[in-house]
């Protein structure tokens, strides 16, 4: 077999067949096919598009271009959750103590924020202490011990994925559908759950900004999954403006405590506490800890009322070496030396807040990063106030701004206040959640 046929092939528009796929997923893992003919092929799958089989044997080569977790010590099934990612999305930090609480032993591997998109590690370690770099054994031994445990990616899981996306990110080949199924879906194997929900957000502030890409993205997601024998929940959910009110790393962890701890209940189930509850229904669902959503919710609001989500968030924090004074005093937590009010322009009803300039709003205050490996600023970020479909008068608190100094602030505001549009009648909020798929 050569490297160049194979990439005829594709750019012919033809089928390849699954010994093909794995010979050119080992030689770009061990560095024989060059990075140019990767490149190649690249391009011409993301111009020819590749067959459900295909996409199934390229997700499988690459989780065998490394380890497969086994998380049978831990649980029969693990129940896994990915977010494909948003603006203010600090689910996993909220529903992982749930349903752990709940009795779903959780194990899960998180990425890093790129660009508008926020990355639970960031968030995580703003918990001062907190420790996402576990090793595999660790990471087993925490959820056993804890029943629950979250780590950064390890590099001998799926390596090929890492390889191929970094190519990806700078030949303009990111988005295929195939390419992203495969990739998530190589990660989620590799890590060895037995079933996963997946959170496909569609809006300005995702990569699927319509409803329908985002459900070609969750079909093909799912019948990956469902061709190698894993149960899979797809959520098609918004993300046309901020899932919740957050945006930032600090600021989101005290969102999601907040959420947790039971004066949640006491107030109106906000747009994330209600984001939480759907996506760990799944979750309890696909784990068999409940027969029916409804049951799954009762479930999952019992765990904030008697207390228990928020202590497992405690053990949670204790066992990643994570200051757990931080939880129940959020003033140890990092916090911005500037903090300004941004009061409402004009009087009417919000009626879009764009999440993707919210996002890179909060990339220039310095809470997200343009490239790999850049810093972040823990404490920086936005904090919204009314929501799409609210009513404000003008002079009333539109957002909050918390940033490192007062020129950031000032830009930072000037492109917020843009992100906004107002309507004179009333306005319906978009559905929080557009489409729940449930595998057969
Ligand atoms: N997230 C991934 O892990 N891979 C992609 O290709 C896109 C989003």
């Amino acid at each position: 077999m050569r490297a160049v046929d194979i990439i005829a092939k594709k750019r012919d528009g033809l089928e390849l067949a699954a010994e093909e796929i794995g010979f050119f997923v080992r030689g770009f893992t061990s560095g024989q096919i060059p990075d140019y003919q990767v490149s190649a092929w690249a391009m011409a799958v993301l111009l020819r598009g590749m067959s459900t089989q295909e996409t199934i044997d390229l997700t499988m080569a690459m989780v065998r271009s490394g380890v497969t977790l086994d998380l049978s010590p831990v649980a029969p099934l693990v129940v896994d959750k990915h977010s494909s990612g948003g603006v203010g999305d600090k689910t996993t930090l909220a529903v992982l103590p749930m349903v752990s609480a709940a009795g779903l032993p959780v194990v899960k591997m998180s990425g890093r924020g790129l660009g508008f998109s926020g990355g639970t590690l960031d968030k995580l370690e703003a918990i001062p202490g907190f420790n996402v770099s576990l090793s595999v054994e660790q990471l087993l031994a925490n959820a056993r011990q804890v029943g629950i445990a979250l780590a950064g990616q390890t590099p001998e899981l799926a390596p090929a994925d890492g390889k191929l996306y970094a190519l990806r990110d700078v030949t303009a080949t990111v988005p295929s559908l195939p390419l992203i199924a495969s990739s998530i879906m190589s990660k989620k194997i590799a890590g060895g759950a037995g079933a996963l929900v997946l959170d496909v957000k569609v809006g300005r502030g995702a990569f699927m900004e319509t409803l329908e890409e985002a459900r070609a993205l969750a079909q093909m997601m799912m019948r990956i999954g469902e061709g190698v024998g894993r149960r899979v929940t797809a959520v098609l959910s918004d993300m046309s403006q901020p899932l919740g009110k957050a945006v930032g790393n600090s600021l989101e962890v005290i969102e999601a405590v907040e959420t947790l701890a039971r004066s949640a209940l006491v107030r109106a189930p906000t747009d994330f506490l209600e984001h939480c509850l759907v996506i760990g229904a799944e979750m309890l669902l696909l784990g068999g800890l409940a027969g029916s959503p409804e049951e799954a919710r009762t479930r999952l609001l019992k765990t904030i009322a008697e207390g228990s989500a928020l202590d497992k968030f405690r053990t949670w924090v204790r066992a990643q070496g994570g200051d757990v004074r931080a939880v129940d005093d959020l003033s140890l937590l990092p916090h911005a030396p500037v903090v300004e009010r941004v009061p409402a322009p004009r009087s009417g009803y919000v009626a879009s807040i764009d999440a993707r300039e919210v996002g890179l709003t909060s990339v220039d205050l310095g809470a997200g990063r343009e490239r790999k490996g850049e810093p972040i600023d823990p404490a920086v970020g936005i904090v919204l106030g009314p929501k799409v479909g609210e009513r404000v008068v003008t002079g009333e608190a539109l957002l909050t701004i918390h940033a490192r100094d007062g020129a950031s602030a000032a830009a930072a505001r000037e492109r917020l206040l843009a992100a906004y549009t107002w309507s004179e009648e009333p306005v319906s909020p978009p559905p929080l959640v557009y489409e729940i798929m449930r595998g057969a």
